[in-house]
This record gives structure tokens, C-alpha cells and sequence, in this order.
């Protein structure tokens, strides 16, 4: 566990490392510093010297020698002496500080914890955690110097030299020379010693705080005023604030000059400001806070009276049921006790309405902080995150990393979004996790809002480790719509063989001037087999999870379970009814839009997809253009689900459940029930209640049955108690790992090996942890990389017995073999 700040991960260098280290240092100095480096060969912290006269602090951002480059690494530990075995006159010093107060002591205790937790280097969660430009590496360069006459040169230096001479300095970094020109370190060494060029290190660019002029207002009344500079004056005092000098110029059409003859007399004068970049949202009128219905007002008390504490609540109840208004008015308490508050959501260009809803409420308070903001944002936000002025920070999963300076209220809006998992790079992070260790470090509560939590939330609920507060019913008390089911293998009986059935082509032909939603889950590039005729799917007898058709050629032949590897041959006929319709189950949004298109061709139709909103602010405009009436037909994709609140609309359609519940994931079912009603909500969110259509080949799935009803309850109970005898989460851990290269034979066998040392530990040999596969990934192929993966699954909390063994498995892939570790894996394909 964490020992304080500053704790030197490894303050002795070893033989090994010492050899970076050059003798320097003529005169002795008395205090040396561990400093984790930014450099993919270094794994710990290396020990420098620190220049005499320096006053230096743990988690301060330097730059360092390390081999023949300058890199930025980060203090840890600032000590008075080093381990004996090392001496001092060998160790280098330190360059420079780059960057002070970058984040508070706690935070490197909640850093060291999720590389613990997720098995990653230090470094690496550093590096993911700091806004970009911090850290960051020297280059090596070269320019021309300034030479008479030129000495007898080799070929290969005459055409490094021409080179160089086509641009105007012949400044370039050594590894572009390298890519464009062959051998061209002999030649480089041959110039240099002939004093033609030199070489130099560049340093990282440095992220800086803007500096801009800023007006501020001294003295409004005076004789010799024109007319003019009396509006400019009115205007700063209208103001009553400090204003930007291009503000002033803008909104008063004066000119700078105007400005400066005003400071010249004494009435403004102009400063330099430190000017945020942080990213403006449009202007929205203000709004009050709403009188709270009975069931959102015991919500907000139960959070009111623990604003002290690390109580998680989870906030339950369907979209419309006022989730977002007790959020609002629990922040306003937050900052009304001097706090600041961060608001978690999956993905911010998918929730416009809710960034704007803040704003609406909390005005200039508000900080948006995601990874589409650009560096400088990033970094203004990261410092303003450092202050302890009271803020309401909107971010996705990154900015649970923000420093928060005062944290005082963490909420995760949709909670059970697999958007808040990092699937790769490593650190594979869950926000919903690390937001719970950041509550306990500041006694601070965590709201979990969804309609539909996650199973491990809910079972947390269960073992009343999490509160539950429940909004049963919508705020405008419009009835969900009612679900009818589609018996898929009845419409195949009567002869239709189209993707639509008959009581969905009913309802789209008579729709009379309403809208309509037609969902087509995204099919994920692995393929399930199905019986057209009885429905029955073909799983794993060992895992619970539907087998993945592996297509050799044209041809599916074989199945297999990828997280046992179990195979068998595709059967010619159903095993259940002995149809010859089985067949690999599928079809995208494009084919539904043709489909619609021949059948229905007076119907304008927009598709909702990832090929189509690509472009930036394409979801507003497609939605926007969908609002406006401007298409009869919507037809889309999960992304309908996340978050949008869509306008009304008369009928939904779900075209191919089964293809999420037979996803070959153990986690299909939970997916499945939050996806679809998601989905079924967005019908009737106006006056009339709508309606849902739902095709299925298994109505009688409970899970399909279960979603029908609306009945969360049984359908968790179920599912809990399907999970516990296999052993998955929340009644066991998961560990994946994943394995990729090009060479298919070398991925599987460093994948049997790994998986055979995995068997040697003694956690596994103890009956800890379980060794699954390894097996190919359900993705078999990803852009030419071969893909494996290892599951381990083991007792609850016993990661940290596993850990340190997974941290060295990476020494023994072969080099163009990648593994990386997903703790908690949400994602299997
Ligand atoms: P959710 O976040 O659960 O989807 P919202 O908070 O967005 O629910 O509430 C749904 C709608 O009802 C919004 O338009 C919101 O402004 C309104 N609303 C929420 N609470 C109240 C209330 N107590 N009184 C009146 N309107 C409310
Ligand atoms: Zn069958
Ligand atoms: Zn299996």
C-alpha cells in the first residue's frame, strides 16, 4: 500500500543502471533526488543529483540526463542520502524544474494505487493521468554551422551535406535523417569532426499558461473625457470586472490605441493576465432550481446528510425520472460548503443537453474536460482543477485522473456505460472504481446514476455496501410504452422472410405523419450460429457463452469458445429440431435502410450510425435534422441509447435482439436488458405513451421476457444467481490477457507458454486463481495482428497476490509480440 509521499520506488541504482550514469559533479553536494523517468526502457526511479542552492519538492515535473538524451521525469523523493552501494560522484545531475505544484500530495497515493490495482508501471499511469506536453523527451538535432571552404569530404558526406543546404539552417532532428537517408550516422560524424555541423538536444515543448492583456478599470469619471472613451469607461464599469482587451475592443468597436491614451491618463490600466484556455460552451439562459418531488426530495436528503462521508448511492429510476435535477441540486450543495463537484458521463459529444443544463444552472463554475479539447485547454483545465475555488467539473472517464483540489461530491451519470472502462492502452481503468477510492480519500459521496445499473452495482446494493434511492416513476408521469414481442420463427413459418415482420411493416405503414425509431444493434464482427426454426443457439459446455464461427475461406467450419478454446464442427442440422436453417445470424443498418426503402419508399429515412456521425457535431445536426420532422425513419445503433434525449416519437422497432444476447460475452444478458431498454424508453417521451416493437427467435428468453415487463428486480436476481455457480463477477474477479502479433504461430505459442507459467504460481496451484484457455480472441484478426487471450479468474480481492507476477510477464514476449492486462475486462471480443 501507499507510505507517503515521496516513497523512492528504488533509490539504489544497480550495476546495470549505474552504467548510464557519467561522473560529473565537482563539488559535493548534500542532497539527491529519485526521479521517475519518462522513458520506456526505465521501469523505476533513478537517483540524481541536486544542484546546490536548489529547493526541491516531491512532485515536481524535471528534466534529466538519461543515456544521450535529456527526458522529463517526476521527483518522488528528495533524500539526504544514497544507499551505500552507490557512490555519489557517479550520479548525474539534475537539469532543470519544468513544472511545480502540478498536483497535490494525496494524489500520487490514488496514482500508485491504480497501477497497483491494474498492473502497470508507474510511469505509464503518469503518463495517461498529465495533461499532454508535461512530460515528454529531447531530441537530438543537427544544424549547419558557418564555415569557410569545405574540406575533401566521402560521398556519403557530400549528400548529407547537400541535404542539409536545401534548407536554409539544415536544422533537423537526427532521427527524421535517419529514416530519409541510409548510413547516415558515419556521415554525420564526419561533419561534425570537420566542424560543419553540430548536434544539439532540443528540449520537450513546454505547455505554458497564456499570458494576455487584460483592461482593468481605475477611475470612471473625468473632465477631458470624450464621448468615446466615456462609453468605453461606462462599459468596464457595466461590467464590474477585469476584461479582456479584445473583449473591450470588440464589444465597444474602439481601437487598442483608444485603450492606451485611456491608461496613458490614469483612468484604466493594462496588465498582463494569466488567460485560461478552457473550453466556452454556447450561452444558455440561466435556470432555477426546481421544486423537488417527494421521491427526489428524500434522494437529496439522504445525499445532504452525508456530504461528509464515502457513501456510495445509487440513484435508480428511468430517464425522466428527475435524475439530473437531484445531481444539480446536490451540487449546489457541494459548492454552497466551499467543495467542488465532478459530473461523469460516458461520452460528452453525446450529451450535449446535459453539459448545457449545467451550464444553465452553474454558469462560469462550470469546466469541461475531455479528450477533445486541445492541449492548451487541457492543461488550463488541469491547473484550474488545482485551486480551491469551488467548481462543477463535466468530464468522461480521464477526468476521474483531474487533480481536484477540495472534491467534495462525485457523480457517474449512467453508471453501467462500458464507456468508463478503459480498454486499452494500460492502465485498464474503470472511472466507477477509481471515483470509489477517491471518495474514501476525501470523504466525499458518490452518486451511481442509471436506469439500469450494472450488476456488480446492484449486487453491491444487495450486501448494503451501496444506498439505494429510487425515483419510480417519470417527472411528466407518462406511462413507459407498452413492449410487443415478434416471434421471428413464426414470421419465417408464414413465409416472411424479410428482416421486417409483419406487425412492425403494419406499423411503419401506418405511422400517419409520426416517427418511428427501427434499432438494429451493432453486430459485432463475430458471428453466433442460430436455428431459424426454434431459435436455439449454440453455446459452450464449459462457459456459458455462445460459440464464435470461425470462417475459413467462405465457409464457417468450426466453433469455438474463446475463453476455453472448446471447439466442435458447425453441425449440418439444429441439434434441437433438426432444421437445416441453421445459420450464422446478422445484418446491418444499411441492409434495414434498403429494406425500408423497397418497401416503404414514401418513408424518409436517416441511418444513425458510426459511418454516419463520424464527423464532428454530425449527432447534433442528424438529431437536429430528425426534431425538426425532416425524416419519418430513424434508424440506428447502440449510439441511440447513450444518453439523447430524442424527440417524440410513436414507435420504436428492435430488430435483432438476439444478436446481443448471444453475444459470446457472459455479461450478454445484463448488456442486453440495459440496451433494450434504453431503447423501448425512447418511445413516448411526449403526451402519447407509443408503442415498442421487439423481433425476436426466443420470446421466451427470460431476458427478452424480463425486458418486456420492465422488471429489473427478477431479471437481476435472475441473472445473479446464474452467475455465482459459474464463478463470473460480481462473485469472482476477471483478469485478461490479451496477446497480438503478426506472426500467428508466435502469438500462440507465447500464449501457451505464458499460460503454462500462469499454472506454476502459487495463487493458481493454491486454487486462487483459475488459468482459462488460452484461445484465439472471438476477433480472431485485427489489422494483420493475430490475437490471443488468457482468462484468469479468481477469488474476490485477490489481485494484488497475482500482480507483481503479471508486471514481469511482458520480459518474456518476443518483440513483436504485444500483451497487455485488463483487470475487470469488460470487453472480450
Ligand atoms: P433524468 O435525468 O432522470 O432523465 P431529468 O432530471 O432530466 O430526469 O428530468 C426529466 C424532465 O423533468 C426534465 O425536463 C426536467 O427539467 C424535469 N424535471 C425534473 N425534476 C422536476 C421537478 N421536480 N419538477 C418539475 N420538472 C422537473
Ligand atoms: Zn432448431
Ligand atoms: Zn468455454
Amino acid at each position: 500500500m501507499y507510505s507517503g509521499w515521496g516513497r523512492c520506488l528504488s533509490a539504489c541504482l544497480s550495476e546495470n543502471q549505474s552504467n548510464h550514469l557519467m561522473a560529473l559533479a565537482p563539488q559535493q553536494p548534500s542532497l539527491y533526488a529519485s526521479v521517475l523517468v519518462d522513458c520506456p526502457a526505465a521501469s523505476e526511479a533513478y537517483t540524481y543529483q541536486v544542484p546546490a542552492g536548489w529547493c526541491l519538492q516531491g512532485g515536481e515535473v524535471v528534466e534529466v540526463p538519461f543515456g544521450s538524451q535529456v527526458v522529463r521525469g517526476i521527483v518522488l523523493e528528495v533524500l539526504e542520502t544514497v544507499a551505500p552501494s552507490v557512490d555519489p560522484q557517479r550520479l548525474r545531475s539534475l537539469l532543470e524544474v519544468v513544472d511545480q505544484q502540478l498536483f497535490p500530495k494525496d494524489y500520487w497515493a490514488l496514482l500508485e494505487q491504480i497501477a497497483t490495482y491494474y498492473c502497470t508501471p508507474l510511469i505509464q499511469v503518469v503518463r495517461t493521468a498529465l495533461p499532454p506536453g508535461v512530460l515528454g523527451r529531447s531530441q537530438r538535432r543537427v544544424r549547419l554551422r558557418r564555415q569557410q571552404g569545405i574540406p575533401p569530404l566521402s560521398e556519403q558526406g557530400q549528400h548529407l551535406l547537400r541535404f542539409l543546404q536545401t534548407k536554409g539552417n539544415g536544422d533537423y532532428s537526427v532521427r527524421y535523417l535517419q529514416q530519409q537517408l541510409p548510413k547516415v550516422e558515419r556521415a554525420l560524424a564526419e561533419l561534425e569532426r570537420l566542424g560543419l555541423v553540430e548536434t544539439y538536444l532540443a528540449a520537450p515543448a513546454s505547455q505554458q499558461p497564456k499570458q494576455q492583456q487584460a483592461v482593468i478599470l481605475l477611475n470612471s469619471e473625468g473632465e477631458t473625457l470624450t464621448q468615446r472613451q466615456r462609453q468605453i469607461l461606462r462599459y468596464l464599469q457595466q461590467q464590474g470586472r477585469d476584461c479582456w482587451l479584445q473583449e473591450v475592443v470588440k464589444a465597444t468597436g474602439t481601437t487598442a490605441q483608444t485603450l492606451h491614451r485611456l491608461a496613458a491618463k490614469g483612468y484604466i490600466a493594462i496588465v498582463e493576465q494569466q488567460h485560461c484556455r478552457i473550453e466556452q460552451g454556447v450561452a444558455v439562459t440561466p435556470d432555477r432550481p426546481k421544486a423537488l418531488t417527494p421521491a427526489q426530495a428524500t434522494a437529496l436528503q439522504a445525499i445532504s446528510a452525508h456530504l461528509d462521508c464515502a457513501q456510495t448511492f445509487l440513484l435508480h429510476g428511468v430517464t425522466g425520472s428527475g435524475k439530473t435535477e437531484v445531481y444539480l441540486q446536490a451540487i449546489a450543495e457541494c459548492l454552497g460548503r466551499g467543495r467542488s463537484a465532478l459530473l461523469l458521463v460516458p461520452e460528452i459529444g453525446l450529451t450535449p443537453q446535459l453539459t448545457d443544463r449545467v451550464r444553465a444552472r452553474f454558469g462560469e463554475r462550470l469546466l469541461v474536460y475531455h479528450s477533445g479539447l486541445s492541449e492548451g485547454e487541457r492543461y488550463d483545465t488541469w491547473r484550474l482543477t488545482l485551486m480551491p475555488q469551488p467548481r462543477v467539473i463535466i468530464g468522461t472517464r480521464s477526468a476521474i485522473l483531474l487533480p481536484l483540489v477540495g472534491l467534495g461530491l462525485i457523480i457517474l451519470d449512467e453508471e453501467h456505460d462500458s464507456g468508463y472502462k478503459q480498454d486499452q492502452p494500460q492502465p485498464c481503468y474503470h472511472a466507477r472504481t477509481v471515483a470509489q477510492w477517491r471518495s474514501r480519500q476525501q470523504q466525499c459521496p458518490l452518486i451511481l446514476g442509471t436506469a439500469t445499473p450494472a450488476l456488480s452495482t446492484w449486487q453491491a446494493v444487495q450486501t448494503g455496501q451501496i444506498q439505494i434511492l429510487s425515483l419510480p416513476q417519470r417527472i411528466h408521469a407518462t406511462p413507459l410504452p407498452p413492449i410487443t414481442l415478434v416471434d421471428m420463427r413464426q414470421e419465417l413459418h408464414r413465409g416472411n422472410r424479410s428482416m421486417l415482420s409483419r406487425p412492425l411493416q403494419d406499423a411503419l405503414g401506418n405511422l400517419q405523419g409520426q416517427q418511428a425509431i427501427l434499432f438494429v444493434p451493432r453486430r459485432g464482427h463475430s458471428t453466433f450460429v442460430s436455428c431459424r426454426s426454434c431459435g436455439t443457439v449454440i453455446y459452450c459446455p464449459h462457459c456459458s457463452v455462445s460459440l464464435t464461427g470461425h470462417l475459413f475461406g467462405e465457409e464457417m467450419e468450426v466453433l469455438r469458445c474463446h475463453y476455453c478454446n472448446y471447439s466442435q464442427a458447425v453441425p449440418q442440422r439444429c441439434p434441437s429440431c433438426a432444421s437445416p436453417y441453421l445459420k450464422p445470424f446478422g445484418g446491418g443498418t444499411q441492409r434495414v435502410v434498403s429494406e425500408l426503402n423497397r418497401l416503404f419508399p414514401q418513408l424518409r429515412v436517416l441511418r444513425f450510425d458510426s459511418d454516419t456521425t463520424q464527423r464532428k457535431g454530425a449527432h447534433r445536426r442528424l438529431l437536429a435534422q430528425f426534431a425538426a420532422g425532416e425524416a419519418d425513419v430513424m434508424v440506428g445503433t447502440q449510439m441511440l441509447t447513450k444518453g439523447i434525449d430524442l424527440p417524440q416519437v410513436a414507435l420504436v422497432g428492435i430488430l435483432a435482439a438476439d444478436s446481443l444476447l448471444h453475444l459470446p460475452d457472459y455479461q450478454a444478458a445484463e448488456r442486453t436488458f440495459q440496451i433494450l431498454t434504453q431503447v423501448a424508453g425512447r418511445s413516448g417521451r411526449g403526451t402519447h405513451p407509443g408503442k415498442v416493437i421487439l423481433q425476436t427467435y426466443v420470446p421466451q428468453h427470460p431476458v427478452i421476457t424480463a425486458v418486456k415487463a420492465y422488471d429489473w428486480d427478477t431479471f437481476a436476481t435472475q441473472e445473479l444467481s446464474s452467475r455465482a455457480p459459474l464463478g463470473y463477477p460480481p462473485y469472482a474477479q476477471l483478469i485478461l490477457l490479451r496477446l497480438s502479433g503478426p506472426d500467428a504461430e508466435e502469438v500462440a505459442a507465447t500464449a501457451q507458454a505464458i499460460a503454462q507459467q500462469l499454472q506454476t504460481l502459487a495463487p493458481v496451484s493454491q486454487g486462487e486463481w483459475e488459468v482459462l484457455g488460452p484461445a484465439p480472441a472471438a476477433i480472431a484478426k485485427i489489422a494483420g495482428r493475430y490475437r490471443w487471450q488468457i482468462l484468469l479468474k479468481g477469488k474476490l480481492e485477490r489481485v494484488s497476490n497475482l500482480s507483481p507476477a503479471l508486471m514481469h510477464l511482458k520480459e518474456q514476449c518476443p518483440r513483436s509480440t504485444r500483451l497487455s492486462i485488463d483487470v475487470d475486462p469488460l470487453n472480450f471480443l
